[in-house]
């Protein structure tokens, strides 16, 4: 049974994760479809709105932007915002993510070689380990490192001063985060999922980076099949343009892209095989939910943290998903999509215990 769910979730083409193939790209193309300022970064007005404020406020002060702490989804532009952050600041970027500082000395290495202003960025900034957290906390507060020398009654602490720095924190799980850790930011931005329309924008704008011809149908056809998400838009658009290549002439049309997405199994709302064996496994094996995260994740061979993180807020937010106390349970719509009957609703309290014997 489990067998039949043992997709390469990170190879999927509608992955909002950061993949190999991206990495690749990143050096070119991937690189230059970065917006470099507030102007060309599309969506999340409010959050460019009161960055607008902040930056102008701390530039008039002459001072470093307080921390800021990004969280939303993988895939939405929390790495592209903070490089923005920093052009617009006109100060330099040192860039980590919490798995990457393993050691105290690490992050005390990093902190140490910043310059007045600068901006550190760590991304997955909910996977520090203690240790290295309560290294940051003193950071963020005094601008100044503490390093215990010796031990024993003869330990005594050292403290050196650090430049004043800006650290912009990106999670995709601000629960995640401890209470102190998450109370030394100055600042909490969630990046929201895009509208098709903002991401319509993306393609569009991306299309014209890379010299891809493409009709406004076309740009919103790829646009609404990428779960909310710019990292999948600009994935999708350079599959369909291969599509165009060979089997069109080059133009990313409305028909070539819906034709290419439907080869890649991408369908109209985005959904992949992954996503459809999710919802089918939620519906054959618990008749629905609700189910257990922990329970689901080992039905389907996937972390519990990565059905939370990148396909649950997109199926949750089309309204396929829903969290109870009790777990999760998949609604009407998900089964009238998959082509499944809805049970009737004395069947579905029945399925969850509700009925009354002798009723
Ligand atoms: P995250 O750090 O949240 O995982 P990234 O900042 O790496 O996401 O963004 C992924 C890609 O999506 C970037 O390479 C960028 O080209 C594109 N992108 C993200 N947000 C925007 C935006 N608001 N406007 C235009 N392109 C965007």
């Amino acid at each position: 049974m489990t067998q039949d769910f043992e997709t390469d979730f990170e190879n999927r083409i509608v992955s909002a994760s950061f993949t190999p193939a991206d990495a690749a790209e990143e050096v070119g193309e991937e690189l230059s479809l970065r917006p470099q300022s507030l102007s060309d970064y599309v969506g999340q007005e409010k959050i460019k709105e009161n960055l607008r404020v902040f930056i102008q406020a701390a530039k008039l002060r002459g001072e470093a932007l307080d921390h800021i702490l990004l969280y939303g989804p993988p895939g939405l532009g929390k790495t592209t915002l903070s490089h923005i952050i920093a052009n617009e600041m006109g100060v330099g970027i040192k860039i980590t993510s919490g798995p990457a500082i393993e050691k105290p000395g690490d992050l005390a290495a990093i902190l140490s070689s910043l310059s007045a202003g600068d901006v550190l960025f760590i991304d997955e900034i909910h996977r520090l380990s203690r240790a290295i957290e309560e290294i940051l906390y003193p950071a963020m507060e005094d601008f100044a490192l503490d390093i215990m020398m010796g031990q024993g009654p003869a330990a005594r602490s050292i403290r050196i001063p650090l430049e004043r720095f800006t650290l912009i924190g990106a999670t995709t799980r601000a629960g995640s985060l401890s209470a102190p850790l998450r109370d030394r930011f100055g600042m909490l931005m969630r990046l929201e999922l895009y509208t098709n329309e903002e991401l319509a924008s993306i393609v569009s704008r991306s299309a014209g980076i890379l010299g891809i011809p493409i009709e406004p149908t076309g740009a919103l056809e790829i646009a609404s099949r990428s779960r909310g998400t710019p990292r999948i838009a600009n994935r999708l658009l350079k599959r369909v343009r291969d599509f165009a290549m060979v089997k069109g002439d080059g133009v990313v049309t409305d028909a070539i892209a819906k034709m290419a997405l439907e080869r890649l199994e991408v369908d109209h709302l985005g959904l992949d095989q992954v996503d459809r064996k999710l919802l089918t496994a939620i519906i054959r094996n618990f008749s629905g939910g609700p189910v257990g995260l922990e329970t689901l994740s080992a039905t389907i061979g996937e972390e519990a943290v990565t059905i939370e993180d990148v396909y649950e807020p997109y199926l949750m937010q089309i309204g396929f998903l829903s969290r109870t106390p009790r777990g999760r349970c998949v609604t009407p719509h998900a089964y009238r999509h998959l082509g499944i009957s809805v049970p009737t609703e004395s069947a579905q309290l029945r399925m969850e215990g509700f009925e009354e014997d002798g009723n």
